[in-house]
């Protein structure tokens, strides 16, 4: 143990000269003192390499002294890490547990997209799906052509706020959601969930033929944009209902889109915009670069 312990020592000095010599090379001369100075920074160096070298080959003598232990080390308490077997104190439960759930949603989501992918009717290859592995579709893909009107017509929305609802794809519904004298929205149902919407001035044309063509004005561009991430905010194929009611809801807050300062910078108008993004809980307006201060 000894021999150990001035081995270190050693290593431990040899390294600190190595430095010390690395930062006297790198601070080098004072540039003023002509040649003496030159010549007593190269001397030094050269003494200080001198030592270094003697401490290697010292280093070198100490380790080919050195004897491989007959015991193992005695570690102490650390010894005992590797045999803790109480679960709290692992900490691996929580890990576990999460685990668990991602694999659970992984299942739930290649489930959907797998029922989505075998509902393309214009596939001609045969359905390689056996019945025995058929389960019951989700209700998300409920397309009782009734459902999408009862379901809007449950929502609590402002008098000025109307609906028309027409099938351009068979059952599934389009919404054409009228938010007073402000904007038009069309929303593209796919059975119960929202696949896409499109948001237009109020003086924009909105009918079946132009569904996916963008607003000419820029503010209801940015407002579309804000819409698409408020549909991913609100999707949820296991409460298809509520999350439609949850997003009309959250779009109909744009009434007063012209109306309202933002609720950050009490602005009207920031970058030529009204607050255009509404806040997915408290239905506050924000202008976009405000509602992440
Ligand atoms: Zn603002």
């Amino acid at each position: 143990m000894d021999k150990l312990n001035s081995t270190l020592t050693a290593v431990k000095n040899l390294r600190s000269n190595v430095r010390q010599c690395f930062e006297h090379l790198a601070d080098g001369t004072d540039g003023e003192g002509g040649e003496e100075s030159r010549n007593k920074f190269v001397h030094d160096f050269q003494e200080r390499f001198g030592a270094i070298n003697s401490q290697l080959r010292e280093v070198e003598q100490l380790i080919n002294g050195l004897q491989v232990p007959p015991t193992p080390y005695s570690l102490g308490n650390t010894a005992y890490l590797a045999q803790e077997t109480s679960q709290d104190r692992q900490a691996l439960y929580p890990q576990l547990v999460n685990s668990y759930k991602w694999i659970d949603k992984v299942h739930d989501h290649s489930f959907l997209a797998f029922n989505n992918l075998n509902q393309n009717t214009l596939r001609r290859s045969y359905n390689y799906c056996s019945q025995k592995r058929q389960r019951l579709p989700f209700s998300s893909f409920n397309n009782d052509p009734d459902h999408i009107d009862k379901l809007l017509s449950e929502i609590n929305t402002p008098p000025h706020t109307s609906y028309r609802i027409f099938r351009p794809f068979g059952t599934n519904a389009v919404a054409i959601v009228t938010i007073s004298n402000v904007m038009k929205a069309a929303i593209v149902f796919k059975g119960v969930l929202i696949e896409w919407v499109t948001v237009k001035g109020f003086d924009e044309p909105l009918e079946h033929d132009d569904l996916w063509a963008e607003s000419r004005y820029e503010v209801f561009r940015k407002v579309q944009e804000h819409a698409h991430s408020a549909m991913l905010h609100f999707f949820s194929p296991t409460l298809p209902d509520l999350a439609v009611k949850s997003y009309v809801t959250w779009l109909n807050s744009h009434i007063k889109l012209f109306l309202e300062p933002c609720k950050r910078c009490g602005k009207f108008v920031v970058h030529g915009l009204p607050p255009t993004w509404r806040d997915l809980r408290t239905l506050e307006p924000f202008h976009e670069d405000c509602r992440n201060c």
